[in-house]
């Protein structure tokens, strides 16, 4: 399997199954974002003491690193119902009257990938998020006139990979805006030890390290190479896996060392080797390695931020000293723009 589907936002089927059966129910069994976390049972708890609906989240960060699953988790710590919808599924106004009418008192309302909502059901959301209310048009005509529904206190949550391109009216009808960010090894180790458990596959120290160290920073990752890591163990080893196994069945795959894929190399090559390490502005990038600026900034920058591979300044993004050894590239010599940084 190559790179780049393993950091595909869908997963397949098998891996979506895969991932239900992993997926975290509590928010103590929720490993990692801890000032998130933090914030969140704050705010849940004071939301349950009052008897109030918790305040409408917008969760955003790259796939896989827990947005539905948290959405899950603060339905079942307020003992409300979830009902999921996302916004391409939302075609029509019509949709989403239907969905909101259906709503019960304090219950959540998941909107996946809210970016992708259409104007006019963006519109008419405003409301529902608001005032609790959704207008309709009854009837055609001069005899038309609009019905205003009154909904119970409901919490929205709003998931998106792509915060830049949320509207700032919508934006701003989310009391809580909650970024997640790529997990540390350390938190995806945990993570690993954590699936393997629910598995009942052993694995020591050093294997399920490796195996954090290669999931590029994402949970859904980490559990899809556990999952290849075992199928490789299980035929070719004796069930177990250590640091040998987990190797031999990553470099088999061809699962880079650092989790990086396609996209993360072009634009890291760009900006070493194309722009002598920088300063190169994101427009520029996204031309040269064919995705856009926001997907860049939003998907694969944060990634590369935490390996300490990339800088962002005023001028443009910077590649650093460390990018240049990892990827064998040597750094411009005298007086070029990079020294400057350096
Ligand atoms: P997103 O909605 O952000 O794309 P998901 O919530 O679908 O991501 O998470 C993908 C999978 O990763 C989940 O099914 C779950 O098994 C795992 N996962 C995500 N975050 C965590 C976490 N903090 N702790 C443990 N497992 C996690």
């Amino acid at each position: 399997m190559s790179d780049d589907r393993m950091v595909a936002p869908g997963p397949f089927e098998e891996d979506r199954q895969f991932d239900l059966s992993l997926r975290p129910q509590s928010l103590t069994d929720f490993i990692g974002q801890t000032k998130l976390k933090e914030i969140l049972s704050i705010a849940i708890e004071a939301a349950t003491q009052r008897g109030e609906a918790l305040d409408h989240v917008l969760l955003y960060g790259p796939p896989g690193l827990g947005k539905t699953t948290l959405a899950a988790i603060i339905a079942q710590e307020l003992g409300a119902a979830i009902d999921y919808t996302s916004g391409p599924v939302l075609q029509k106004k019509l949709d989403l009257t239907g969905a909101l009418t259906a709503m019960r008192d304090r219950q959540v309302f998941f909107i996946d990938e809210i970016h992708r909502l259409l104007p006019d059901v963006e519109e008419m959301l405003y409301s529902a998020l608001e005032d609790f209310r959704v207008d309709v048009l009854i009837g055609s005509g001069p005899g038309a006139r609009t019905h205003s529904i009154p909904l119970p206190g409901f919490t929205a949550i709003g998931a998106t990979t792509r915060a830049g391109l949320i509207s700032a009216p919508l934006r701003g009808r989310f009391g809580l805006t909650l970024r997640l960010n790529p997990y540390e090894i350390a938190d995806l180790q945990r993570i690993v030890f954590r699936s393997a458990g629910l598995l009942e596959v052993e694995i020591d120290d050093a294997g399920s390290a490796e195996i954090a160290r290669r999931s590029r920073g994402t949970p859904r990752i980490a559990n899809r190479l556990l999952r290849r890591v075992r199928d490789y163990s299980q035929v070719r080893g004796d069930g177990r896996i250590d640091i040998a196994v987990a190797r031999t069945a990553l470099d088999l795959l061809e699962v880079d060392p650092h989790g990086l894929d396609e996209v993360d190399r072009k634009l890291m090559s760009t900006i070493l080797g194309k722009y002598g390490g920088g300063p190169v502005g994101l427009n520029t990038i996204a031309a040269s390695v064919g995705e856009d600026a926001t997907t860049i900034e939003e998907v694969y920058e944060p990634y590369l931020m935490q390996l300490g591979f990339l800088d962002r300044t005023p001028r443009g993004r910077v590649g650093t000293m460390l990018a240049f050894e990892h990827f064998k590239i040597r750094p411009p010599r005298g007086g070029g723009q990079f020294d400057l940084n350096y």
